[in-house]
Formats: C-alpha cells, structure tokens, sequence
C-alpha cells in the first residue's frame, strides 16, 4: 500500500477506474464519472 492511499471509484459510463482529485474534495460521495465527457455520454443501458 502506498503512503498516499487515495479513493478511487470506477466511471459509470467508459467503466475505468480514477482517483480521487482536489476538485471532487467536497463532492466526491456524489462523483459517478471519471470526466465531464464520461457525464455526457453517460448511456442509460438498463433501459
Ligand atoms: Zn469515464
């Protein structure tokens, strides 16, 4: 394990998994895609 141990989830939509970034500090319980691109195309594939 690394000293720098960072939350990491998978993206909804290309299905890879990122890293927790400053920008998300204060909504990251709520982040489902790695980018805004992912959020965009974001497939609704239950439908
Ligand atoms: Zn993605």
């Amino acid at each position: 394990m690394k000293k720098r141990d960072l939350p990491s989830k998978i993206c909804l939509t290309c299905k890879r998994p990122f890293s927790w970034r400053k920008k998300w500090e204060r909504d990251w319980e709520h982040v489902k895609y790695c980018s805004v691109k992912c959020k965009r195309n974001k497939r609704h594939e239950s439908h």
